[in-house]
């Protein structure tokens, strides 16, 4: 019996085509429902009784690639403390924090969590010191750039499926991926003009992109508070912090310390979110969009934060690249990893029999660079540190 006629026989199992009516009859008008989809690359049957985001978003969390985020750096270098967050549990928070602002507007919340799952698949290892440092070794080869090489694993790198490479998700999926594209790909779907440009891509896709932000705001600062790097005091320089301290203290006037700046930080989280919503709400109604199709065509994101909190959140990054990201226990740890990471570049280079069986099939049609960069950036940062200690005492 195949799943399709098991789902027929029981009234009990909900089919994709109920799930699909669900989400016309609950979402909002300009969401992008899941049976309005333009599909996948490779044609392939619908499942039984799941929906095409559902489907993508378990293809994405049963990937490799989003295993390895466990031992990948978000800012502090992985093992290095038990609290701090890892690009694994940023992408848990983002994926929570886009589910949670898509639900308030009547969005698809399975796709805005696919994409939120798969925005980071693409990061080397070390965080963004070992991007700059492989973008450095890549310079004349194309360079790298992790929003680039989330695409590159999810159409090709990824292994799994015997028809094709990569994961082959649906479109609206890859099309939240491709972040810092100026222009959105139409959907090749009857109907739709060919050719016709898109500037913004799904709400869904543009809640996932803010839900980023607004997590690694608050968690790094939060790390940053934890690691001993930012001192609380540093932080009444900043509005959105004394915003939230102010809202804080009328409600737990006795609260101190660390529970303090917890707290404080739970709130930071809280507040950007409702801002976006009521924000987004606003400025939805006011272009008077009424489909997926009509977003595309906003020459701007309508996902967005109030004037207010962009400027308040333009002081906290500044603040964040001031005082963390470039501090001297943050910085002198990665940049030593990222010598690490040139040691193997190099050693690969000369010796490309040193690559695996299955990295070495890619030589011919990608080229020596790329392979060796793809099959570095998809590592782990303890498996890199492992392959240097490796490499240099053969
Ligand atoms: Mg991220």
């Amino acid at each position: 019996m195949t799943k399709s006629d098991a789902a027929k026989l029981s009234p009990l199992i909900r089919t994709r085509a109920q799930l699909e009516e669900v989400e016309r009859q609950s979402l909002a008008g300009f969401a992008q429902k899941s049976g309005d989809s333009a599909g996948r690359v490779h044609r392939e049957s619908p499942h039984p009784h799941r929906t095409g985001y559902q489907r993508d978003r378990a293809r994405v969390i049963h990937s490799r690639a989003f295993r390895r985020l466990e031992y990948k750096t978000q800012v502090f270098l992985n093992g290095v403390g038990d609290h701090f967050r890892n690009r694994l549990t940023h992408t848990i928070e983002v994926a929570s924090v886009s589910r949670s602002i898509a639900r308030a507007l009547a969005l698809n919340e399975d796709l805005a969590e696919a994409i939120a799952l798969a925005h980071d698949l693409g990061h080397s290892p070390f965080g963004h010191s070992g991007e700059e440092m492989l973008d450095e070794l890549m310079k004349g080869h194309g360079g790298f750039e992790h929003n680039l090489q989330s695409l590159r694993i999810v159409e090709t790198i990824e292994q799994k499926y015997p028809r094709f490479a990569g994961l082959n998700l649906s479109f609206e999926v890859i099309e939240g991926l491709k972040k810092h594209a100026k222009f959105y790909d139409p959907p090749e779907k009857e109907g739709t003009p060919r050719g016709e440009i898109y500037h913004s891509p799904s709400l869904e896709a543009q809640i996932a992109n803010l839900a980023d932000e607004i997590t690694y705001y608050s968690h790094d600062l939060d790390d940053g508070l934890e690691a001993g790097l930012i001192q609380p005091a540093q932080l009444e320089e900043l509005e959105i912090w004394q915003t939230c301290l102010k809202l804080v203290r009328k409600q737990f006037p006795g609260l101190k310390g660390s529970a303090l700046h917890a707290y404080v930080i739970r709130c930071l989280i809280d507040y950007q979110v409702e801002d976006v919503i009521r924000t987004s709400a606003e400025s939805i109604e006011q272009s008077g969009v009424q489909s997926a199709e009509e977003v595309r065509r906003q020459p701007k994101p309508l996902i967005r934060y109030s004037t207010e909190l962009l400027q308040a959140n333009r002081q906290l990054r500044k603040f964040l690249y001031q005082n963390l990201y470039y501090h001297p226990r943050v910085a002198g740890a990665n940049q030593r990893a990222c010598e690490m990471l040139r040691d193997v570049f190099h050693i690969y280079l000369e010796k490309p029999v040193l690559l695996g069986k299955t990295t070495s099939l890619r030589l011919e049609t990608d080229g020596l660079h790329r392979t060796v960069c793809d099959y570095l950036s998809g590592m782990t940062d303890r498996y890199l540190i492992e392959e240097w200690t490796r490499l240099s005492r053969a």
